[in-house]
């Protein structure tokens, strides 16, 4: 039986093999025992050290020992029945990975193109500012996150999770995954693997409808009975809605269905750049440039009002990555953050976010539009809005940048950076500032890019908590980000794979 033991502490410098080493000698275990690393993390605090966890193959009975997570792949069914998935990001693509490999032959509707496509149409629009509003950073295959740091970090406790790494490893990301304890696939590494998944799919029966947009649901008497494929109706009773955030013109049709639809708390600010080598100083301390550590990482939050649980923290931070322009719509600017697997960018970026609380789905869609518009104008022809940390608490635009070069493309606007937000939040970002600059790095000549507005969906799709179809609309399966039920490539894949084996299982049912 495989176990997990946790928190052996070892310096830098030692090999590997003494965690194992010191875990045999602690547990009395046989010489030979099967064992090897389940997890490595850092202690960054004082002198870095490692942290390691033990996977053994062990009958032994201890409190210290958990089981490792065993994913059981459902029995598969054989069947004419092909389920829709509207939407190939993580979501869409695991849930039509799982139902191909058990014998469900879907058909996967993206508005996107191939990652292949795709990936020539985002270099040029960062190059010149030409953006196609079906194809970009946030639509085509793989999703929002194929243009991303793939930083494969989740909260949730779930074993689909160690499925999914054995899975990207299986089709093509570094091994390495499946033990760091914050690992990442980088963009560079994660569209082969999304090809490469795509090809298992097709292998395997699945079909794949690019340039297909979702336009229209036809739900009557509590039942999905059709779609609208770029306005084109077409029977059908059973679609996984993976549609992701981004899709604007998608949520609005959706807030005209009869569906139950909750407001859902998201989250604005700002990308903000370092130098990686003052991030490395800031976290590593004299063991900087030490060549066992990653590039450094930071986490801070801060809580700005008690009472209603309001805060403002980093997130989705890059390690020698850069800020991306992730726009999707004309006239709307979006930045985001990515990295290659290397990060060996000369810049560190993360959001700096403040969370809001808007009272309905439409004035989160709204807020969002209003900050987005304000960003496009600021510079026009999708030039970002930069300042500095110095000018953004000053409440004034920077006159210059210091020696930190912002890496937005295709290029920025000098701007008060404040402006974009309501003021609420823009002195709820200052005061997170002062505290980020007071406990993780003070530079006054960071770069400030903005806005970034896509952290999470400002809504969520209430689904029934056994059959998993939405409230009111059998055989309509919300899933992923976009339906409120994740946030992040590993958790929205986790439900894509939920959303899978639930209509496997039904399908069994039926037979
Ligand atoms: C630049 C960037 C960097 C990111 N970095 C990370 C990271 O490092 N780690 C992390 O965990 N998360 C990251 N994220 C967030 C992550 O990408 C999302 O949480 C995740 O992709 C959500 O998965 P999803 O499948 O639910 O939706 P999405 O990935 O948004 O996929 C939805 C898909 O549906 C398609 N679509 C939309 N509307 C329609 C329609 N009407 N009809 C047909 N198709 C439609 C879209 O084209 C898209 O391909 C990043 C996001 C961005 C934009």
């Amino acid at each position: 039986m495989l176990q997990i033991f946790s928190s052996i502490t070892l310096p830098l410098e030692a090999p590997e093999q003494e965690a194992i080493e010191q875990v045999r000698k602690q547990l009395q275990l046989p010489p030979g025992t099967p064992a090897s690393i389940y997890r490595r993390s850092i202690d960054a605090r004082k002198t870095p050290r490692f942290v390691y966890s033990i996977v053994f193959d062990t009958e032994l009975q201890r409190d210290e020992l958990r089981p490792f997570p065993h994913y059981e792949f459902p029995p598969p069914v054989q069947t004419e029945r092909q389920p829709l998935i509207a939407g190939f990001g993580p979501a869409g693509l695991f849930c039509a990975w799982l139902l191909a490999r058990c014998g469900m032959k879907p058909i996967v509707l993206e508005r996107g193109d191939p990652v292949e496509t795709r990936t020539n149409a985002v270099q040029k629009f960062w190059n010149d500012g030409f953006l196609d509003p079906e194809s970009n950073v946030q639509f085509g295959e793989g999703g929002a996150g194929t243009f991303s740091d793939g930083k494969l970090t989740t909260r949730i406790h779930d074993p689909r999770c160690r499925k999914i790494l054995e899975t990207f490893v299986e089709f093509g990301a570094p091994r390495e995954i499946l033990f760091l304890a914050k690992p990442h696939i980088g963009t560079d590494r994660l569209r082969k693997v999304i090809r490469n998944l795509r090809e298992d799919i097709l292998f395997h029966g699945g079909k794949i409808r690019f340039r297909t947009c979702l336009t229209g649901l036809n739900i009557q008497n509590g039942k999905l009975q059709a779609v609208f494929l770029n306005g084109l109706r077409t029977p059908a009773d059973l679609l996984v809605l993976a549609t992701g955030n981004g899709a604007v013109d998608t949520y609005q049709m959706l807030l005209g269905q009869p569906l139950q639809i909750e407001t859902k708390p998201f989250s604005v600010g700002f990308r903000i750049e370092h130098r990686q080598e003052q991030i490395d100083r800031a976290i590593y301390g004299a063991s900087a440039g030490h060549p066992a550590l990653p590039p450094a990482e930071y986490n801070f939050s801060h809580v700005t009002d008690k009472n209603q649980g309001k805060a403002v923290y980093s997130f989705c931070m890059c390690p020698g990555g850069q800020v991306v322009n992730a726009s999707s719509l004309p006239g709307r600017l979006i930045t985001n953050g990515m990295s290659c697997f290397a990060r060996d960018g000369q810049n560190a970026n993360a959001a700096l976010l403040a969370s809001v609380y808007p009272s309905s789905p439409q004035e989160g869609l709204a807020l969002q539009e209003a900050i987005e518009r304000n960003a496009y104008q600021a510079g026009g022809r999708f030039f970002a809005p930069v300042s500095t940390a110095r000018a953004f608490r000053n409440g004034e635009t920077p006159t210059r940048l210091g020696g930190i070069r912002p890496t937005f493309l295709p290029g920025t606007t000098p701007y008060e950076i404040g402006a974009l937000f309501p003021t609420r939040i823009t002195a709820r970002l200052q005061e997170g500032l002062a505290l980020f600059e007071h406990r993780i790095c003070a530079e006054p000549d960071a770069v400030l890019t903005g806005p970034e507005t896509r952290t999470s969906a400002p809504l969520r799709i209430r689904r029934h908590p056994e059959s998993l179809c939405a409230e009111g609309a059998d055989g309509l399966y919300p899933c992923g980000e976009g339906a409120g039920y994740a946030g992040g490539i590993m958790s929205s894949a986790a439900d894509g794979l939920r959303i899978a084996e639930t209509i496997l299982r039904k399908e069994r049912e039926r037979q």
